[in-house]
């Protein structure tokens, strides 16, 4: 018996599982699966990476097999993994394929989703801020949704639809099952819970909430923001998997991708800027293998499975401390061996304290900072220098900014920055 037909799923649901080749549950699937079953609200709480996705489409699938007449609804914070949670239900359903799904988010026009809702789906993956919309056209109703699943509902607080999901929340009926599921839980998110979840509601952890997956091997490398674009190079190089790399803005995404196309190397990026063609071209030539190296912000990045990466490039440190469990969750899923790279510089070290506070919180595992220079920099340098000698002489002598000197300490490693608590002020003499 495998340890899935423990779970006493339905025939249609177990095929599809030995089709995907799931072979036995995830720790949060083995718990969270009979409690959803029985019906019982649920909030789950896992690390990224530890399928919470199949944890909820399976009782759901279970539950619109047994009632024919009723639909489910997932709310996801982002196209992406609208389209991602699609196909894991296209494979799910591959032995039922009259339990339709449809999304509905805001890649797609508002007519032409009309027209597929005229075959009414069993299962609606949608953004908040698109559904509302529907919802405010009256366009269609949510009176047969009888589940309420809301993914990343972390990840919903942060981008601000608080209030497009207090009004969904009020548009599905009263009288439903709803499950939460998130990678952190703070105030914001046991607060949502109160709201929309039942009061006999069960909260599901597996692992330590938001600990940084351990089969992820991590490096810092203390840098300049000059010094990274031939790190970067470097680590790529290096490495024969495939690497996403994250950085700040939607600028940086598209000039480091100029820089890496200048080196042969085929990359291609998701970011807000971009249409959504160009974002599903990209994810899709990534899983693919068909490129190397995708470049991402964070927004964009959110929840997006990629199963093969092996390498993760933080080339920038996150906004947000969270961010970076986050980032490097997309490495070392479903307990794949993985690495990630974060680049170090002065201006991000009051980020990287904050990061190391959550580490240290979570019980994960904390870097050391190691000092590092491309060595391909280092023999560009020595020519330039050589160089040098010839165009001296032409030169205006050039004055370094102020902090140069701090800076290059820094990235040499002879600067060692304690965090703001550690500091001490010296009295003046
Ligand atoms: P999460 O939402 O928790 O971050 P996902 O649901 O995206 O994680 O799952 C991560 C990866 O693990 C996916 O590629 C998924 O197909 C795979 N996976 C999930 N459950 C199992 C399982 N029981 N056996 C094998 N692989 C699984
Ligand atoms: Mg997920």
């Amino acid at each position: 018996m495998s340890y899935f037909e423990k779970l006493r799923l339905l025939p249609v649901i177990n095929q599809a599982l030995d089709a995907l080749e799931f072979k036995k549950p995830t720790p949060i699937q083995e718990k969270a699966i009979p409690i959803i079953l029985k019906g019982t609200d649920v909030i789950g709480n896992a690390q990224t990476g530890t399928g919470k996705t199949a944890a909820f489409c399976i009782p759901t699938l279970t539950y619109l097999l047994n009632n024919k007449a009723k639909a489910a609804l997932i709310l996801v914070p982002t196209r992406e993994l609208a389209g991602q949670i699609d196909r894991f239900w296209k494979a799910l359903t591959q032995f039922c394929p009259e339990v339709t799904s449809i999304v509905i988010t805001g890649a797609v026009p508002m007519a032409t989703q009309l027209k597929r809702m005229e075959v009414v789906p069993r299962l609606i993956i949608a953004t908040p801020g698109r559904l509302v919309d529907h919802l405010q056209l009256k366009n269609f109703e949510l009176r047969s949704v009888g589940v309420l699943i809301l993914d990343e509902a972390d990840r919903m607080l942060d981008m601000g639809f608080r209030a497009q999901l207090d009004e969904i929340a009020r548009a599905v009926p009263q009288k439903r099952q709803t499950l939460l599921f998130s990678a952190t839980w703070d105030g914001d998110i046991s607060e949502l819970a109160k709201k929309v979840l039942s009061h006999q509601m069960v909260r599901i952890t597996a692992g330590k909430t938001s600990q940084a997956a351990q089969t992820v091997e991590q490096a810092l490398i203390k840098t300049t923001e000059s010094g990274k674009r031939d790190l970067l190079l470097e680590e790529i190089n290096a490495e024969r998997g495939q690497v996403l790399i994250f950085t700040s803005t939607q600028a940086k995404v598209e000039s480091i991708g100029n820089y890496l196309e200048g080196y042969g190397i085929e990359v291609n990026s998701i970011h807000g800027g971009r249409t959504q063609g160009n974002r599903n071209t990209a994810l899709k030539q990534f899983r693919e293998h068909k490129i190397k190296v995708l470049i991402a912000t964070d927004i964009a990045a959110r929840g997006i499975d990629v199963p093969e990466i092996t390498h993760v490039i933080n080339y920038d440190m996150p906004q947000i401390a969270d961010d970076y469990i986050h980032r490097i969750g997309r490495t070392g899923r479903a307990s794949l061996e993985g690495k990630a790279t974060s680049f170090l510089t002065l201006e991000d070290e009051t980020k990287w304290v904050a990061i190391v506070e959550l580490l240290k919180r979570t019980g994960s595992t904390i870097p050391k900072a190691v000092t590092k220079r491309a060595t391909r920099a280092a023999n560009i340098q020595d020519v330039e220098s050589e160089m040098e000698v010839a165009l001296v002489k032409n030169r205006k002598p050039t004055r370094s900014h102020p902090g140069a000197r701090r800076e290059n300490q820094w990235a040499k490693g002879t600067v060692n920055v304690k965090p703001a608590h550690e500091q001490r002020i010296k009295p003046k003499a």
